[in-house]
């Protein structure tokens, strides 16, 4: 089978598996190669439903993970994205097939070397218009672009980081990880158009750790 048909077996399960559900999030998921942002000995996995290695102790999440998120966060064309933890910029380029081409994703990435990774795979994928990727703490966010009308973070943090809040802006959404290392509950964050903040409970996860000011001391 080619990298295609794998891939449009996997969305078609995630369809109806019930995970995917937004016909705009579904056509990114058709779209954005993740072969192109696995390493080279892990492209026959690429359509497999798990996480994989990415170097450095990282990892590229689960497709079922990421389309759980998605989901969740609700991005939609035209919004300004920040995105905490680029890892491959897989994700990264599903934000920018889905809020281009009047939106943006501003991802941040703590370790240099994947975010110069992530930037080169980006490119290739044909996003770089959309998508500015820096390095750098994003558990303080990034406050250069803000606010931002969704925030996403990719690493486990052990609270809702504060600067996050205050960088999204009313009406806007986040979802982050929120827990101790082996376990988290995705939370799904809303500031409301007069300021005030929902936090709501999705599901259960298991994420790399959130490093940095706001993260855990790792
Ligand atoms: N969604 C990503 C993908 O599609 O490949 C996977 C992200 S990976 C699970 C989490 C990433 O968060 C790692 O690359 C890690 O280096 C990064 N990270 C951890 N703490 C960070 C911080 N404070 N600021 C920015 N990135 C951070």
């Amino acid at each position: 089978m080619s990298y295609t048909e794998l891939r449009i077996r996997l969305v078609n399960e995630l369809v109806r598996e019930g995970i995917l559900r937004t016909p705009e999030i579904i056509d990114a998921f058709r779209k954005v190669p993740r072969e192109l942002f696995v390493d080279e000995s892990y492209r026959d996995l690429a359509y497999v439903d798990s996480p994989l290695p990415i170097g450095f102790g990282q990892t590229i999440s689960a497709p079922h993970m990421i389309a759980l998120m998605m989901e969740e966060l609700r991005p939609a064309r035209g919004d300004k994205v920040l995105e905490v933890g680029t890892g491959s910029g897989y994700q990264t380029a599903l934000l920018a097939e889905v809020v281009k081409p009047e939106g943006h994703v501003y991802s941040i990435e703590i370790i240099p070397e994947l975010a110069e990774r992530a930037q080169r795979r980006i490119a290739e994928a044909g996003y770089s218009n959309y998508v500015t990727i820096s390095v750098g703490d994003g558990s303080k966010g990034l406050s250069a672009h803000a606010p931002y009308n969704k925030i996403i973070v990719s690493a486990a943090s052990p609270r809702i980081p504060e600067p996050l809040i205050q960088q999204l802006e009313p009406g806007g959404r986040m979802v982050i990880p929120v827990g101790p290392p082996h376990m988290q509950v995705l939370k799904v964050v809303i500031k409301e158009e007069d300021g005030m903040v929902r936090v709501r409970d999705s599901v259960a996860c298991v994420f790399v750790p959130l490093r940095g000011k706001y993260g855990w001391r790792v």
